[in-house]
């Protein structure tokens, strides 16, 4: 079975060209007695499992020295896989992937040297092995230079947490469907425009689920910033530069009602653009995010301001306050970082709204 797999086509690319090294072992040489038993019946329900001790034999002859390997499960009852999970699995330095089979593998071998356990879905398989090859496949994608554009991955569905946009080919006509003229016209920006909004448009009506975890940034239309209003000059503001710069902000609005936290805003934080009010801060085009400490009334759920953020054509701002009542004259949609009001510096504050609304879970 992995013969097959592992010999055509990418995967076969990667294996021959040493890009990824998969050693496949066949529990049955791990068998004891005559018959090389390897399973036998579950106490019980009187179904059939592999049994522990030869796992473990199959197990220790797989650890290669010096190397420390992560142990997956392919089984119904695992996590779900994603592509996080797959992400994780090719960062470590070595993975053991067991096969089950029958009733599926004695529990106290899973309680003891399991890392792992992993379902490829809410279905029953008769056995780990097509499991072990999609995750094999999925993670040897991730290695540079297994698929040929590193950006090709990027863009694929799940990377960021969103899905893909649709694509097509050539004929620009089949069957009396265009393929969308932007597509054609060969402008670049719209068209990358036109990708990061048709994937936004996919993922809200197909799989809302995902911009619980979805780094939506990149595909925001226009661009963000931030506002914060300055209560104390000791403030710290150490990191929220490059907070912004993480998220590809552009300068952030300090908003300083006295002339002595101005001057203090200024030397403290030469790159931000100080304000003496909130007048003016919002402009058209705009959309504005109100960011209180603490759920107050017609607040937004975190998740229905992304929503509103990949839908909106235009650039976002978030106003950051501790005080709901210092932003009620602005206009926008209100969300919350936290229940409580806890007493944190702004540039953790920051962090936790930039993280709650543009960041990937
Ligand atoms: N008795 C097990 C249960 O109900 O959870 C099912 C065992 S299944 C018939 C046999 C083997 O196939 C499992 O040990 C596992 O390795 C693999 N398998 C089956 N379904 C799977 C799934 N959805 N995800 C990952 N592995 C699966």
């Amino acid at each position: 079975m992995f013969d097959c797999v592992l010999s055509t086509s990418i995967s076969g690319r990667a294996v021959t060209g040493e890009l990824i090294r998969v050693s496949v072992q066949n529990l049955r040489d791990f068998g004891l007695g005559n018959y090389r038993q390897l399973d036998d019946y579950a106490f019980g329900s009187g179904g059939m499992l592999f049994a522990a001790p030869q796992l473990k034999a199959a197990l220790d002859s797989a650890k290669p020295d010096g190397v420390s390997s992560f142990v997956v499960y392919p089984s119904p009852q695992g996590v779900s896989v994603t592509q996080e999970v797959i992400e994780t699995l090719a960062h470590q330095e070595h993975v053991i992937i067991i096969c089950g089979h029958y009733e599926g593998i004695d529990e106290r071998f899973t309680q003891r040297y399991v890392d792992l356990e992993v379902s490829v879905g809410d279905c029953v398989l008769t056995g780990g092995e097509i499991p072990a090859m999609m995750l094999i496949d999925a993670m040897s994608r991730l290695v540079p230079g297994v698929v040929g554009k590193t950006k090709a991955v990027i863009e694929d569905s799940f990377y960021r947490g969103m899905l893909d946009n649709p694509n097509y080919t050539r004929p620009a006509e089949w069957e009396g469907l265009r393929v969308p003229e932007v597509l054609l016209s060969g402008n670049a920006q719209a068209i990358s425009r036109w990708r990061r909004k048709s994937a936004a448009a996919r993922t809200i009506s197909r799989r809302p689920d995902l911009l619980s975890r979805a780094a939506i940034r990149e595909y925001l239309t226009g661009g963000a910033r931030i506002a914060f209003i300055l209560k104390d000059g000791s403030e710290d503001f150490s990191g929220v530069s490059e907070l912004c710069r993480a998220y590809s902000l552009g300068r952030p609005y300090v908003i300083a009602h006295t002339r002595e936290l101005r001057e203090e805003a200024r030397r403290i934080f030469p790159e931000a653009k100080i304000l003496a009010d909130l007048r003016g801060i919002a402009c058209d085009n705009v959309l504005t995010v109100k960011v209180f400490t603490g759920a107050v009334m017609n607040s937004v759920h975190s998740l229905e301001v992304r929503r509103m953020c990949l839908e909106h054509e235009g650039s976002i701002l978030f106003v950051l306050s501790e005080d709901e009542t210092e932003l009620e004259d602005l206009a926008g949609v209100s969300g919350y970082l936290y229940e409580h009001s806890l007493k944190i510096p702004v540039n953790v504050k920051l962090g936790i709204a930039l993280d709650k609304f543009l960041g990937k879970r």
